[in-house]
């Protein structure tokens, strides 16, 4: 039997509270398709009061305790429900994806539900495994060292991966006892509201989970800059990053916490093991989400000798990644999320080339569905690490190709960085690995490859690319607060 074609999720209301709501001021703005430039429908566009009223809801739920006073283990099976739930609805949820910000759907469907899913699941598997501490105190007292849920926990994500990027905060936030504000990217603010619409399904009680979309400076900001939100976990630009740490010490200093960007080095000495893999890694890890990934190794230093071998298995490459519709079941590089992430993808082909970069591949915007956003997947050589495209994230498929001396001068220019998100090396030589990675300033080092990934490692960046980590038991410590409960004891016994 044909697989039955799913409806995409396109309901652009506000979820509070367990409901479906309008704006309070009854604002809406008008969401586009990047596939091809059609109307997908009206969304909320959230303002302070609809923030006031979604943190209310979520501060009435932490405060009588309908979810974070229930068992861990009555947590757990609610959190797997809603995995559950987040797989059975996985076609109608990757089908909206793509239309909402242009990905190819199998990778939506393979990719974006099915992590979504997993984080959701691990986090619920997980909080009836973690163990609070007894103090090595001396004998005349017993201090206990618990973990607490935080309250109330503001949530602002990009567009990029909506799914998982959500995920990876409400996970562990959720499973702690915590409720949640979440504000999607007005770009993607589709699969977010559906989330938490299967989140009820699932049990988790209304209030706990509320959906606010809207703009970053009207929403994002109410959330932010709230009196009565503890925390706020932050995915997102650089820029952004640095006016929510702002936002939280002006206001009530909330926790913050933000996954910024990155420009990753991949650096492939003369000794690499497998020089098609190698290709493969320089191509697809860029390409892969049409170049709009945080730890896209977008910045390529080859050691001369191999350079030519290199360069020449990465351009027959390229042919697989040439934009095409994506919701195709075969299209690997779909649609770039809008007109103006499109717009400034071209300016920084333009700008490299304008300093001198040499273009060996790409650099065309292109249409291959009428009205859509797409772009050539595009390589830059003769790139030095000065130039504008070697030190801002352009956020699209262009790969960046620097020359390099030896391993010092590797480490130099790849440390040469505002941020230090991932990197990766690719040798042979066991010590050179291990000292390279070593040296490099940056979360993850891959030695290697550059695909594994997993929900049990932890995912941030060293320097600007943000502060604390996702992923991981470690990342329950953002949604935590540690407190020690002194309890005196006789000492006689
Ligand atoms: P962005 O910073 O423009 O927006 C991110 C979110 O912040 C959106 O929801 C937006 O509405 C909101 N926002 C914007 N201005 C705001 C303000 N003044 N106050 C409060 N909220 C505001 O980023 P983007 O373009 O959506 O996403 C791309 C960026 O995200 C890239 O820099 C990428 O590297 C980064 N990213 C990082 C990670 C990571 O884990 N490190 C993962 C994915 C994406």
């Amino acid at each position: 039997m044909p697989h039955p074609t799913p409806t995409p999720c396109l309901d652009g209301r506000a979820f509070i509270d367990g409901q479906r709501v309008w704006a309070r001021d009854g604002q809406t703005y008008t969401k586009h398709s990047p596939v091809d430039g059609a109307v997908l429908g009206d969304v909320v566009r959230g303002q302070a009061a609809d923030i006031d009223a979604a943190v209310a809801a979520a501060r009435a739920a932490f405060e009588d305790g309908r979810w974070r006073a229930q068992p861990p283990a009555a947590r757990k099976r609610v959190l797997q429900r809603w995995a559950e739930l987040i797989v059975q609805h996985g076609d109608e949820l990757a089908l909206t994806e793509t239309l909402d910000m242009g990905k190819p759907v199998r990778w939506s469907r393979s990719v974006d539900v099915n992590s979504t899913a997993n984080c959701i699941r691990w986090y619920g598997e997980a909080i009836d495994k973690v163990y609070d501490e007894i103090a090595p105190t001396p004998r005349t007292a017993l201090a206990l060292v618990t973990r607490e849920p935080i309250g109330v926990v503001g949530v602002i994500v990009p567009w990029n991966y909506p799914m998982i990027m959500a995920a990876w905060k409400l996970g562990p936030a959720l499973a702690v006892g915590n409720s949640v504000v979440l504000k999607p990217s007005e770009k993607s603010p589709y699969t977010a509201l559906r989330l938490a619409e299967l989140a009820l399904q699932a049990g988790l009680p209304p209030g706990v989970l509320n959906v606010v979309p809207g703009y970053g400076p009207e929403a994002g900001a109410a959330l932010a800059l709230h009196m009565d939100v503890d925390a706020i976990a932050f995915t997102g630009s650089t820029r952004v990053g640095k006016q929510i740490h702002v936002m939280a010490g002006q206001s009530n200093l909330k926790r913050a916490w933000t996954e910024l960007g990155g420009k990753s080095p991949n650096i492939v000495f003369a000794d690499c093991p497998d020089l098609d893999r190698a290709a493969q890694a320089a191509v697809g890890s860029v390409m892969f989400n049409q170049g709009q990934s945080c730890n896209a190794p977008s910045r390529l230093f080859v050691e001369a000798s191999i350079k030519d071998a290199l360069l020449e298995r990465m351009l027959a490459l390229l042919p697989r990644y040439q934009p095409a519709d994506p919701r195709q079941p075969d299209t690997v590089m779909g649609a770039i999320v809008d007109r103006a992430q499109l717009d400034t993808i071209a300016r920084y082909i333009e700008i490299g080339q304008a300093e001198g970069a040499r273009l060996l591949a790409g650099g065309q915007v292109v249409q291959p569905v009428p009205g859509g956003c797409y772009v050539q997947p595009t390589v830059f050589d003769s790139v030095h690490n000065g130039m504008t495209i070697a030190r801002e994230e352009i956020f699209g498929p262009v790969v960046a190709v620097l020359a390099f001396t030896d391993a010092a001068d590797a480490i130099a220019q790849a440390n040469d960085s505002i941020y230090g998100l991932q990197a990766a090396v690719w040798t042979r030589d066991l010590d050179k690995a291990h000292g390279v990675a070593r040296a490099l300033r940056a979360g993850t080092v891959h030695v290697n490859q550059y695909d594994e990934d997993d929900i049990t490692v932890p995912f941030g960046g060293f320097r600007q690319s943000g502060v604390g980590r996702d992923k991981s038991l470690h990342a329950l410590d953002k949604y935590t607060e540690l407190k020690t409960t002194w309890i005196r004891l006789d000492a006689r016994w």
